[in-house]
Order: structure tokens, then sequence, then C-alpha cells
């Protein structure tokens, strides 16, 4: 089975290429991000809760986090594999996916992390701003909050799989199939 975090800042193209991903190799694709969103729009309480770290581009807590995503993987019991897209965010999300994967003897097979300048980052999240409609997206103190928080909170994620000899970096930025091919190659050696 076939479990990848594919991992990097906000505006990396994750959500780009994890679409891409998905369809070549019909993995289930889990983005912590997407279900938050998903409980906003239908207004449950784990939207709520959600909304105001989202609001604020800070991190949702670790437990509520982790109980959405043990829940994701419950209700996934067809799939041949996941594609991990924003998630994990920080070490202890990361060792108790290692737990809920481990129960299941499942591993991951490997961290994708795509590597974009900081700068090309902010241009890439406004331009999505103008339609993604979200509002963290369109808020130039909400986009520098969240690039804070990925490198004093989230960046540490990266060295938990490299110790564990588990992470490539891919360059990030080119044509979304160049960057595509990329990622193939480094799946298809896993
Ligand atoms: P994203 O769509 O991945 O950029 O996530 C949007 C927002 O949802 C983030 O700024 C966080 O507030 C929240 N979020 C998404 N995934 C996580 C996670 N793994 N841990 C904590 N908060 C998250």
């Amino acid at each position: 089975m076939l479990n990848i975090v594919l991992f990097g800042p906000p505006g990396a193209g994750k959500g780009t290429q994890s679409e891409k991903l998905i369809e070549k190799y019909k993995i289930d694709h889990i983005s912590t991000g997407d279900l938050f969103r998903k409980h906003l729009g239908e207004g449950t309480d784990l939207g709520k809760l959600a909304q105001k770290f989202m609001d604020e581009g800070r991190l949702v807590p670790d437990e509520v986090v982790i109980g959405m995503v043990d829940e994701k993987i419950k209700d996934s019991k067809e799939a041949r594999g996941f594609i991990f897209d924003g998630f994990p965010r920080t070490v202890a999300q990361a060792k108790a996916l290692d737990e809920l994967l481990e129960m299941k003897e499942l591993v991951i097979s490997g961290m994708i992390s795509l590597e974009v300048p900081e700068e090309e980052l902010k241009n890439r999240i406004k331009e999505r701003g103008k339609t993604s409609g979200r509002s963290d997206d369109q808020d130039e103190s909400k986009i520098n909050t969240r690039i804070k928080v990925y490198l004093e909170e989230t960046l540490p994620v990266a060295s938990y799989y490299e110790s564990q000899g588990k992470l490539t970096k891919i360059q990030g930025v080119g044509s979304i199939d160049e960057i595509f091919t990329s990622i193939c190659e480094v799946i298809d050696s896993y």
C-alpha cells in the first residue's frame, strides 16, 4: 500500500499535485484543510471549533486534527493507499499518524517535500485568493502568519521523516506537469 506525505508550505502546490496523483495511483486523498473547510461549510461543531484557528492562520489543536484523520482513515476501508496533504503539520501529528497506521500494519512509504521560495509562495497564495474564496488566502497578515507557523511548527516534521530515511525534496517551481513527473519518479522508486 502506498502511503505518501505530500509536504510543503502553504501555496507549494500540494492540492494541485494531489489531484493528479490520486487519479494516477488510484489512492485516497486526505487533505485536513479540505476536511476542515467541509465541516465549516456544513456548520458542524468541529467546523465551528476549527474556524477561529483557520481565520487567524494558526494550527487547529493536534487532538482535533488527529481525531478527524483517524475517522477518515477508518471510513476509507477500500483505499489502496493515501496521500496526506497538509497533514501531519506538527511532530506530534506525525507520531500519531505512525501509530494510527501501525494499528493497521501500515507505514508511510515516504515524504515528498515541495520546495518553493517564500516570495513565490506569497504571490501564488494571493493569486489563488482571487478565485478560491478562502479568506485566509486574501489577507497579507494571515498569509504571513501561515508561513511563519509553517517555518516554526511544521518544518520539524521534515526532519522527523528524514531521520527515518523517508524524505525526498523536489523543486516545486516549474510547470505543473514537470513537477508531477518529478513526484511520480520518486513514488515509482518506493
Ligand atoms: P490548508 O488548506 O492545508 O492550507 O489549511 C488551512 C487551515 O486549516 C490551516 O491554516 C490551519 O488553520 C488548518 N489546518 C489544516 N490542516 C491542519 C493540520 N494538519 N493541523 C492543524 N491545522 C490544520
